[in-house]
């Protein structure tokens, strides 16, 4: 039988680093393909689930009791001996996995395995993650990367064939897929700039004027670091599930959290590295935090702020539906009654602070008092281009990347 060793954290459920239906155990499952060295199924076997195994490691580890942390781990040497054996691999990397000593040792027992790396949709695989070890997995020999779940699952039916003969003949597909296009691993940025170069952008606007949208734009397609405030936030909130309920009544997040997130994740670039922020920023006192934390750091701000018509907001946030897996948002009155993601066949969800009319128009009243407020303190300072947003994505998209490449901060 065929097998195949599909990564994850060593110490978690492997299947929470993918999407989460985990449409991948489902679909090997249906061909017959069998799932090796699930971590996370040995520890519930042995009667001893993550929530049990992982802090008492941990613990072990903080008090540095190596001797007695080496005894009872086993768990690495499970996993690296069904990656040597599985016929192949398929890793999704965690965006914010360190990497480190122990995916590296992983990745070196891997070596001659065929290997299916999924980078995410927006590559934030990569692009948020610095450890050697993933350039390592994504230029090996054997591996190929893809871009979604979704890729891996249909690459896996088209060529079911070659995986059913096992390692040999899944390594030759590769190979020869390979041969014929050396650059398939690469994710370029083609519209990248050397204008782009240290860039620290801030996208303003009313709910639905397409920040988002155009943050990721500038990622994908220009190399930009993306931070987005609901993106971060809701990340943070499967750690403090206080917080996702709070936001979801249609509450703002406490301002020490955004201060918070905005800061980490500007502090830990390099001063060439450009970054778009969305969504963040939007009371008095965060722009004046935002304004302190980039002079400490030398970098300049330039906003944009995407105007659009208040009717326009209101139809957009009615029909706009979201995935969670690829955070993308979609405006298109099909996905009412068939909420599937187009790109990841995730679930659609319409975000419950919009539900009613109510939450909409005191989410628009707080624009037009705090969020303007903050646009001005922009302007007099010199700093806030506006843009006219009742147009579409793209015709809105090159004109932030004209603004970019012009001005040089
Ligand atoms: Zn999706």
């Amino acid at each position: 039988m065929v097998t195949c060793y599909r990564s994850g954290p060593i110490e978690r459920d492997p299947a929470a680093a993918f999407h989460g239906k985990n449409q991948v155990d489902d679909v090997l499952r249906e061909l017959d393909i069998k799932i090796i060295g699930d971590t996370f199924e040995i520890l519930k076997s042995r009667g001893q689930p993550q929530a049990i195994y992982g802090p008492k490691m941990k613990k072990l580890r903080d008090q540095g009791k190596f001797y007695d942390y080496s005894k009872e781990e086993s768990l690495l040497v499970q996993s690296l001996k069904s990656a040597r054996e599985a016929d192949f691999v398929i890793s999704r990397p965690a965006p914010e996995a360190s990497g480190g000593t122990t995916s590296e040792t992983v990745m070196t027992c891997m070596r001659g395995v065929p290997k299916l790396v999924i980078i995410g949709p927006h590559g934030e695989g990569i692009l948020d993650n610095d450890s050697t070890f993933m350039i390592r997995m994504l230029t090996d020999y054997y591996s190929l990367v893809f871009n979604s779940e979704k890729n891996v699952i249909a690459f896996i039916r088209k060529h079911i064939k070659a995986f059913r003969k096992g390692r040999d003949s899944i390594r030759q597909l590769i190979i020869h897929i390979k041969t014929a296009n050396p650059y398939i691993n690469d994710r370029s940025k083609p519209l990248w700039d050397d204008n782009f170069e240290g860039k620290t952008i801030l996208l303003q606007g009313k709910p639905g004027c397409g920040k988002d949208t155009q943050g990721r734009f500038l990622q994908d397609l220009c190399g930009f670091k993306f931070f987005g405030s609901g993106y971060e936030l809701r990340r943070l909130s499967s750690k403090f599930p206080i917080l996702g309920k709070s936001l979801d009544k249609g509450n703002l997040a406490p301002e020490v959290i955004i201060n918070y997130l905005m800061t980490a994740s500007i502090i830990k670039l390099e001063k060439f590295e450009p970054i778009v922020f969305s969504g963040a920023a939007k009371k008095p006192g965060e722009a004046a935090a935002l304004i302190d934390l980039l002079s400490l750091l030398n970098r300049e701000l330039q906003v944009v702020v995407i105007d659009i018509d208040d009717d326009l907001v209101l139809q957009r946030i009615i029909t706009r539906r979201s995935c969670d897996a690829c955070e993308t948002s979609f405006l298109d009155e099909k996905f009412t009654d068939n909420p599937i993601c187009p790109q990841c066949d995730g679930l659609l969800y319409f975000r419950p602070e919009n539900a009613s009319e109510q939450a909409i128009n005191k989410i628009l009243s707080w624009y037009k008092t705090d969020v303007e407020k903050v646009i001005r303190y922009f302007e007099n300072l010199g700093l806030a281009i506006h843009i006219d947003g009742n147009r579409g994505k793209e015709e809105i998209f090159d004109d932030i990347v004209g603004i970019l490449k012009k001005e040089n901060n």
